[in-house]
């Protein structure tokens, strides 16, 4: 269980909320466009996970990373850092 961290929050003006709340805070459902990783290309170097503002990318089992479309919110930092391209961005069909 995830520790709420707008839990007691007072927002005033210029407030600082606590770190974390990207676990609280599903993005899935901003996305136009959803990344897809083609495994047969990833060297598994890691650096969509590093880069991605969301936490979405895990690595799941050693050198195999998933995306966790909950909490991506499509912003396509990941398939531009991926040094091999591995990474396309897919229309969402809603
Ligand atoms: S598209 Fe953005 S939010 Fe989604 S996994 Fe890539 S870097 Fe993270
Ligand atoms: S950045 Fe690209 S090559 Fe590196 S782990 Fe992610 S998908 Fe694989």
């Amino acid at each position: 269980m995830v520790e709420d961290p707008y839990e007691n929050l007072k927002v005033t003006i210029g407030a600082v909320v606590m770190p974390r709340t990207t676990l609280v805070n599903k993005t899935g459902s901003w996305r136009e466009f959803k990344p897809v990783i083609d495994h047969d290309k990833c060297i598994a170097c890691g650096t969509c996970e590093k880069f991605c503002p969301d936490m979405a990318v895990k690595e799941v089992e050693e050198e195999r990373f998933e995306i966790d479309l909950d909490y991506c919110k499509g912003c396509e930092i990941c398939a531009e850092e991926c040094p091999v391209d591995a990474i396309e961005m897919v229309k969402e069909a809603k």
